[in-house]
């Protein structure tokens, strides 16, 4: 059978819409709209057989049930529905009724047909409302992780919408100690800061034991200015509650979610984190960055540079320091699990690789020593061995204890490459 005669066999079995008769042949020619492949096919058929086309009104169409006439009504439903929220990119998608599936199976069979011939109904309504909705809020379509995803349920009669969360990455220095990074509840009272009637004499009744995070001086301001219902904050990795974090920061990702606006200042952020947090914490660098930032800072393996107030228990020269700084400098250093760290963790020794190390005395039995290790190095017992094992350490070259009294961070970097590659960014 020919194209025409097979068209006109599909037309043959009740009034079928031109959209619902293209549809059958979506992979056939460019550039059209199933709707004007199904015209196409009637007109041609009228001029072979040298009979007027018909015309059929899609309300009285036996397969779509006349939905493919309201594509300018769902995309006008859609703009609608995000009146108000600032997005770049968009994603529609459709809930197809089941006897409208049930229906462009039959209409197939009728002439033969694989019952799945051309495209589905609900392809063709997610690109021609989805174009509707670009034209109408002049944004771009994206495929993959759109700003606001639209589902519309037809048999319902409803538009689903998710507006997608707008990320903001930045490094963050802490220039008080006893800040902790993120939020930490008190465990005696849950974050409640009640026991029964009482308040929680644990936390003082605040629910939290430490009055201030670096989360809580940053989070919130974002959250602010781009009008979201709530905001995470990643960081990559963390320092000790009672270490600075200095130098050039540690990157970190503030994720708003449901925001309205995305196209944010971020000069003005910045100025606005720093002027709240007052000299306790300062962010810098912020820009928009995209989904995947999250990841990046969380997983991306990361080397640190640390500083250290060490406190020997007997004297030191500036030579033997100098010495044993010079030892440490590319060693590969052998860690058993800390005596403090967490007994929860599975004991093991782990090998990491010191890059660099350098310092200087202030005195016999004080020094600031600087060391830029590999990432999960522990700094502490690098430090004072953790009697024995740590190996080497900087306490068994000199041979004398050493401890950390005051240990900061000053930088955070990227093993195999930095955290700041522009793909990552909006
Ligand atoms: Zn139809
Ligand atoms: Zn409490």
């Amino acid at each position: 059978m020919s194209i025409l005669d097979e068209a006109a066999a599909l037309a043959d079995t009740g009034p079928v819409c031109d959209s619902c008769l293209g549809r059958v042949y979506a992979d056939r020619s460019f550039g059209l709209t199933n709707a004007e492949r199904g015209r196409s096919l009637r007109v041609a058929h009228g001029l072979e057989t040298d009979e007027e086309p018909e015309s059929v009104e899609t309300a009285d169409c036996w397969v779509c049930e006349g939905e493919c006439a309201r594509f300018d009504e769902w995309a006008e439903r859609c703009a609608a529905a995000v009146e108000g929220t600032e997005f770049e990119t968009y994603q529609v998608g459709t809930r197809a009724p089941p006897l409208v599936e049930e229906n462009e199976a039959l209409l197939r069979e009728e002439v033969g047909l694989d019952p799945d011939a051309g495209e589905l109904f609900k392809s063709e309504f997610n690109r021609e409302v989805g174009k509707r909705v670009g034209r109408l809020t002049d944004t771009e379509v994206d495929f993959g992780r759109p700003d606001v995803q639209f589902l519309i349920d037809v048999a319902e009669d409803r538009v689903e919408t998710t507006v997608n969360s707008a990320f903001v990455y930045g490094r963050y220095r802490k220039l008080e100690r006893d800040i902790p990074q993120t939020e930490w509840p008190c465990r005696e009272c849950d974050g409640s800061g009640r026991q029964g009637r009482e308040p929680c004499d644990h936390c003082g009744g605040s629910g939290y034991l430490y009055d201030d995070s670096v989360e809580q001086y940053v989070a919130p301001i974002v959250m602010d200015l781009m009008d979201g219902t709530e905001a995470l904050f990643h960081g990559a990795g963390r320092e000790d509650v009672d270490a600075l974090m200095l130098g050039t920061g540690r990157p970190f990702v503030v994720e708003v979610k449901e925001p309205r606006r995305r196209r944010i200042d971020v000069e003005r952020l910045e100025g606005d984190v720093n002027a709240f947090a007052d000299g306790a914490v300062e962010v810098e660098g912020l820009r928009l960055a995209t989904y995947d930032m999250v990841e990046r800072v969380k997983e991306l393996d990361a080397s640190k540079t640390y500083r250290a107030e060490v406190t020997f228990g007997g004297d030191v020269t500036a030579e033997a320091l100098a010495d044993a700084l010079e030892e440490l400098t590319g060693a590969t250093i052998r860690q058993y699990t800390p005596q403090r760290v967490d007994h929860r963790r599975a004991a093991l020794t782990r090998e990491r690789t010191v890059y660099d190390a350098s310092g200087e005395l202030s005195d016999p039995r004080h020094a600031t020593v600087e060391v830029h290790g590999q990432g999960g190095l522990y700094i502490k017992e690098l430090v004072s061995g953790d009697d024995g094992r740590t190996e080497p350490s900087l306490a068994g070259l000199l041979g004398v204890d050493a401890d950390v009294s005051a240990l900061d961070v000053t930088a955070v970097e990227g093993e195999s490459e930095a955290f700041e590659q522009s793909e990552f960014f909006r």
